[in-house]
Protein backbone atom coordinates (compact mmCIF):
# COMPACT_ATOMS: atom_id res chain seq x y z
CA UNK A 1 0.00 0.00 0.00
CA UNK A 2 1.45 3.81 -0.79
CA UNK A 3 1.62 6.25 1.66
CA UNK A 4 0.08 8.59 -0.57
CA UNK A 5 -3.35 8.53 -1.04
CA UNK A 6 -3.91 11.85 -2.98
CA UNK A 7 -7.00 12.99 -1.31
CA UNK A 8 -7.33 16.34 -2.18
CA UNK A 9 -6.72 14.82 -6.18
CA UNK A 10 -9.34 12.65 -5.41
CA UNK A 11 -12.00 15.48 -3.82
CA UNK A 12 -10.99 18.00 -6.80
CA UNK A 13 -12.18 14.94 -9.48
CA UNK A 14 -15.10 13.84 -7.77
CA UNK A 15 -16.25 17.08 -7.45
CA UNK A 16 -15.70 17.83 -11.44
CA UNK A 17 -16.71 14.43 -12.21
CA UNK A 18 -20.27 15.30 -10.78
CA UNK A 19 -20.54 18.71 -12.18
CA UNK A 20 -19.80 17.27 -15.05
CA UNK A 21 -22.81 15.00 -15.08
CA UNK A 22 -24.91 17.74 -13.65
CA UNK A 23 -24.52 20.49 -16.43
CA UNK A 24 -25.73 17.61 -18.89
CA UNK A 25 -22.23 17.23 -20.69
CA UNK A 26 -22.78 13.46 -20.35
CA UNK A 27 -25.27 10.72 -20.06
CA UNK A 28 -25.59 7.83 -18.19
CA UNK A 29 -22.17 6.53 -17.12
CA UNK A 30 -20.38 7.65 -20.01
CA UNK A 31 -17.79 10.21 -20.54
CA UNK A 32 -14.37 10.15 -18.02
CA UNK A 33 -11.79 12.76 -15.90
CA UNK A 34 -8.35 12.26 -14.94
CA UNK A 35 -5.83 13.83 -13.43
CA UNK A 36 -1.99 13.95 -13.18
CA UNK A 37 -0.28 12.85 -10.01
CA UNK A 38 3.01 13.15 -11.16
CA UNK A 39 5.57 10.29 -10.75
CA UNK A 40 3.82 8.90 -13.65
CA UNK A 41 0.82 7.90 -12.11
CA UNK A 42 -2.60 9.11 -13.17
CA UNK A 43 -6.16 9.33 -10.92
CA UNK A 44 -9.00 8.32 -13.30
CA UNK A 45 -12.77 7.78 -13.34
CA UNK A 46 -13.46 4.12 -13.38
CA UNK A 47 -15.93 2.49 -16.02
CA UNK A 48 -19.54 2.10 -15.85
CA UNK A 49 -19.69 3.98 -12.37
CA UNK A 50 -23.31 6.50 -12.28
CA UNK A 51 -22.00 9.67 -11.24
CA UNK A 52 -23.92 10.28 -8.37
CA UNK A 53 -22.91 7.11 -6.59
CA UNK A 54 -19.32 7.74 -7.26
CA UNK A 55 -17.09 7.93 -4.24
CA UNK A 56 -13.61 9.23 -3.71
CA UNK A 57 -12.46 5.84 -3.38
CA UNK A 58 -13.43 4.77 -6.65
CA UNK A 59 -11.09 6.85 -8.13
CA UNK A 60 -8.14 4.84 -9.66
CA UNK A 61 -4.81 5.69 -9.26
CA UNK A 62 -2.69 4.20 -12.66
CA UNK A 63 0.21 4.05 -14.16
CA UNK A 64 1.03 5.17 -17.75
CA UNK A 65 -0.38 1.66 -18.98
CA UNK A 66 -3.17 1.78 -17.30
CA UNK A 67 -2.48 -0.67 -14.59
CA UNK A 68 -3.89 -0.07 -11.03
CA UNK A 69 -1.36 0.86 -8.26
CA UNK A 70 -3.27 0.69 -5.68
CA UNK A 71 -6.48 -0.70 -6.11
CA UNK A 72 -8.47 -3.79 -7.85
CA UNK A 73 -10.51 -0.57 -9.72
CA UNK A 74 -11.50 -0.93 -13.25
CA UNK A 75 -9.66 2.39 -15.26
CA UNK A 76 -12.26 4.22 -17.63
CA UNK A 77 -11.79 1.63 -21.10
CA UNK A 78 -11.23 5.42 -23.05
CA UNK A 79 -7.93 6.49 -20.39
CA UNK A 80 -5.93 6.00 -23.37
CA UNK A 81 -6.68 8.89 -24.96
CA UNK A 82 -6.26 11.36 -21.71
CA UNK A 83 -2.65 9.26 -21.10
CA UNK A 84 -1.79 10.02 -24.85
CA UNK A 85 -2.29 14.20 -24.05
CA UNK A 86 -0.56 14.37 -20.81
CA UNK A 87 2.78 13.01 -22.57
CA UNK A 88 2.28 14.73 -25.86
CA UNK A 89 1.56 18.16 -23.49
CA UNK A 90 3.68 18.28 -20.57
CA UNK A 91 1.43 22.11 -19.10
CA UNK A 92 -1.63 19.98 -18.92
CA UNK A 93 -2.41 18.05 -15.44
CA UNK A 94 -6.40 17.71 -16.05
CA UNK A 95 -8.55 15.91 -19.08
CA UNK A 96 -12.09 15.60 -19.50
CA UNK A 97 -14.22 13.86 -22.12
CA UNK A 98 -17.93 14.26 -22.75
CA UNK A 99 -20.63 13.24 -24.60
CA UNK A 100 -21.98 16.61 -24.93
CA UNK A 101 -24.71 17.04 -27.64
CA UNK A 102 -23.89 20.07 -29.88
CA UNK A 103 -20.01 19.14 -29.55
CA UNK A 104 -21.01 15.27 -30.38
CA UNK A 105 -23.40 16.61 -33.50
CA UNK A 106 -20.03 18.51 -34.87
CA UNK A 107 -17.79 15.54 -33.82
CA UNK A 108 -20.69 13.48 -36.16
CA UNK A 109 -20.15 15.64 -39.25
CA UNK A 110 -16.67 15.56 -39.15
CA UNK A 111 -16.63 19.30 -38.52
CA UNK A 112 -14.01 21.47 -36.94
CA UNK A 113 -14.98 24.26 -34.65
CA UNK A 114 -13.75 27.76 -36.37
CA UNK A 115 -11.98 30.36 -34.09
CA UNK A 116 -15.71 31.95 -33.99
CA UNK A 117 -15.57 33.77 -30.63
CA UNK A 118 -12.70 35.83 -28.72
CA UNK A 119 -13.13 33.13 -26.00
CA UNK A 120 -12.36 30.28 -28.14
CA UNK A 121 -9.01 31.41 -28.71
CA UNK A 122 -7.82 32.99 -25.41
CA UNK A 123 -9.72 29.86 -23.64
CA UNK A 124 -8.71 27.06 -26.28
CA UNK A 125 -6.00 28.79 -28.42
CA UNK A 126 -8.08 28.22 -31.80
CA UNK A 127 -10.34 25.79 -33.53
CA UNK A 128 -11.16 22.93 -32.28
CA UNK A 129 -10.30 20.35 -34.66
CA UNK A 130 -11.85 17.13 -35.08
CA UNK A 131 -9.45 14.50 -34.77
CA UNK A 132 -9.84 11.84 -37.71
CA UNK A 133 -11.72 8.72 -36.36
CA UNK A 134 -10.51 6.04 -34.38
CA UNK A 135 -12.07 3.19 -32.35
CA UNK A 136 -12.92 3.75 -29.00
CA UNK A 137 -10.75 2.86 -26.12
CA UNK A 138 -7.97 2.63 -29.06
CA UNK A 139 -4.38 3.68 -29.17
CA UNK A 140 -4.81 4.53 -32.68
CA UNK A 141 -7.74 7.19 -31.10
CA UNK A 142 -5.33 8.10 -28.11
CA UNK A 143 -2.55 8.84 -30.94
CA UNK A 144 -4.89 10.88 -33.36
CA UNK A 145 -6.84 13.04 -30.49
CA UNK A 146 -3.05 14.12 -29.31
CA UNK A 147 -2.48 14.66 -32.75
CA UNK A 148 -5.37 16.86 -32.80
CA UNK A 149 -5.61 18.73 -30.13
CA UNK A 150 -1.83 20.07 -30.99
CA UNK A 151 -1.49 23.01 -28.82
CA UNK A 152 -4.71 24.05 -27.80
CA UNK A 153 -7.29 22.57 -24.77
CA UNK A 154 -9.82 21.04 -26.99
CA UNK A 155 -10.32 18.54 -29.55
CA UNK A 156 -13.51 16.69 -31.00
CA UNK A 157 -13.61 12.82 -31.75
CA UNK A 158 -14.53 11.91 -34.82
CA UNK A 159 -18.37 10.52 -34.60
CA UNK A 160 -17.95 10.07 -30.68
CA UNK A 161 -17.56 13.42 -28.32
CA UNK A 162 -15.28 16.16 -27.12
CA UNK A 163 -12.18 16.40 -24.52
CA UNK A 164 -11.27 19.10 -22.60
CA UNK A 165 -7.73 20.12 -20.62
CA UNK A 166 -6.69 22.13 -18.30
CA UNK A 167 -4.12 22.69 -15.31
CA UNK A 168 -6.90 21.59 -13.03
CA UNK A 169 -10.02 19.62 -13.35
CA UNK A 170 -12.48 22.42 -12.72
CA UNK A 171 -10.47 24.08 -15.51
CA UNK A 172 -10.80 21.26 -17.69
CA UNK A 173 -14.53 20.95 -17.32
CA UNK A 174 -14.62 24.81 -17.92
CA UNK A 175 -12.93 24.04 -21.68
CA UNK A 176 -15.59 21.11 -21.67
CA UNK A 177 -18.66 23.51 -21.00
CA UNK A 178 -17.31 26.12 -22.98
CA UNK A 179 -17.12 23.47 -26.13
CA UNK A 180 -20.34 22.64 -25.82
CA UNK A 181 -21.91 26.37 -25.82
CA UNK A 182 -19.05 27.62 -28.97
CA UNK A 183 -20.56 24.44 -30.82
CA UNK A 184 -24.35 25.08 -30.21
CA UNK A 185 -23.50 28.89 -31.43
CA UNK A 186 -21.46 27.75 -34.33
CA UNK A 187 -24.59 25.49 -35.23
CA UNK A 188 -27.11 28.67 -34.82
CA UNK A 189 -24.58 31.42 -36.52
CA UNK A 190 -24.28 28.61 -39.69
CA UNK A 191 -28.26 29.16 -39.34
CA UNK A 192 -27.82 32.85 -39.53
CA UNK A 193 -26.10 32.78 -42.42
CA UNK A 194 -22.83 31.31 -41.63
CA UNK A 195 -20.06 31.63 -39.35
CA UNK A 196 -17.30 34.16 -39.76
CA UNK A 197 -14.08 33.52 -38.40
CA UNK A 198 -12.17 36.21 -36.56
CA UNK A 199 -10.24 38.03 -38.74
CA UNK A 200 -5.90 36.56 -38.62
CA UNK A 201 -4.70 39.66 -36.88
CA UNK A 202 -7.27 38.93 -34.01
CA UNK A 203 -6.34 35.31 -34.13
CA UNK A 204 -2.73 35.61 -33.88
CA UNK A 205 -3.07 38.66 -30.85
CA UNK A 206 -5.75 36.45 -29.09
CA UNK A 207 -3.27 33.22 -29.56
CA UNK A 208 -0.07 35.22 -27.65
CA UNK A 209 -2.59 35.86 -24.72
CA UNK A 210 -3.54 32.04 -24.85
CA UNK A 211 -0.05 30.70 -24.79
CA UNK A 212 1.10 32.96 -22.36
CA UNK A 213 -1.33 32.41 -19.92
CA UNK A 214 -0.56 28.40 -20.63
CA UNK A 215 2.75 28.95 -19.82
CA UNK A 216 3.87 28.15 -23.05
CA UNK A 217 6.75 29.34 -24.94
CA UNK A 218 5.47 32.66 -27.38
ZN1 LIG B 1 -16.56 8.55 -24.93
Amino acid sequence: MLAVTWESERKALLIAAQAMATRGLVAGTSGNLSMRLGHGLYLVTPTSTPYDTMTEADLVVVNGELEPVDSDGVPSSESLVHIAIYRARPDLTAVVHTHSVYASAAAAAGVTIPPILDEVVVQIGGAIECAEYGPPGSEELAIKAAKALGDRRAVLLRNHGAVGAGRSPAEALDVCTLVERVAQTFFFAQLAGGAKPLPVEVIEAERAIYRMRSGLKP
